[in-house]
């Protein structure tokens, strides 16, 4: 039992350069378990090699939901910075995941991003979540899903889909749907920066606490601004939360692992 991060980029090429300092700095903080997220079948190939060599990592796969579109977007001349990976059309990536999926503790990160994908492409991108929703509810994984300026849209096709599992990485929309969501049974992962980010705070204050979850999406969204994020971060948010709920540490880890838990079906 310890401290956990469900989502996390480690095979990002800035904190796969420093895997090993990475790894020890987030054991020395009490964290046992990283979820490292996978973004295109490339990265999610890399995870499994991750996870098979770090007993800290447990390996989510998954298709961003920009990679989902990646060739179409390319193909209507908007510019995306692919990170040097080859555009991947949605079918090889899901029958990828149809093949690996049995293999990873959760299907993430999927979901909608309207910031990125313009309207034109909005239907094939809910075509593709809609087939991802499908094969995690059938292989029984939990989602760890991302979702940018489309949460009202996202939360209406999981339920349509009957998708109860889901974990919401990073919500950033009104705080009433926030906990709408977290009504319906779903789970939200608070990221580290919500020592500086009010939005954040706020949802650790007022969701009940039996469905917050703890994330970093290093090397993004560090609590300290400009610096390369990292696993070992929740530890600040741990803090955080005792604070906020008016309670010791030990009791707000106690919590978070109970929650870590009812998601994932397996402690942290
Ligand atoms: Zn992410």
């Amino acid at each position: 039992m310890g401290l956990f991060d469900v989502h996390a980029h480690l095979t990002d090429p800035r904190l796969a350069a420093i895997e090993g300092e990475v790894l020890a700095r987030a054991q020395a903080a009490g964290i046992t378990t990283i979820v490292s997220n996978g973004l295109n079948p490339g990265d999610n190939q890399a995870v499994a090699e991750l996870a098979a060599r770090s007993p800290l990592v447990r390996p989510a796969f998954g298709l961003y939901p920009v990679d989902a579109v990646l060739p179409e977007l390319l193909a209507l001349g908007i510019p995306y910075e692919h990170r040097g990976l080859e555009p991947v059309a949605a079918e090889v990536a899901v029958a990828w995941l149809r093949q690996h999926l049995p293999d990873a503790v959760a299907l993430g990160e999927i979901g909608l991003d309207r910031h990125w994908v313009p309207e034109p492409l909005w239907e094939r991108q809910e075509a593709v979540f809609r087939d991802l929703i499908r094969l995690g509810l059938a292989l029984d994984k939990p989602i760890i899903l991302h979702s940018r300026r489309a949460e009202a849209r996202a939360l209406q096709i999981l339920q349509e889909e009957g998708a109860r599992r889901v974990d919401w990485h990073c919500f950033s929309s009104k705080i009433k749907l926030g906990r709408r969501i977290a009504e319906h049974g779903h789970w939200l992962s608070i990221p580290a920066n919500a020592a500086r980010i009010d939005g954040f705070r706020r949802l650790l204050e007022i969701l009940p606490r039996d469905k917050i979850l703890l994330e970093t999406d290093c090397p993004y969204l560090s609590p300290v601004r400009g610096e390369l994020n990292e696993p070992a971060s929740v530890a600040r948010t741990v803090s955080l939360a005792a604070s906020l709920w008016g309670c010791g540490e030990g009791a707000a880890v106690d919590q978070l692992e109970e929650n870590f838990e009812a998601l994932f079906g397996f402690a942290p």
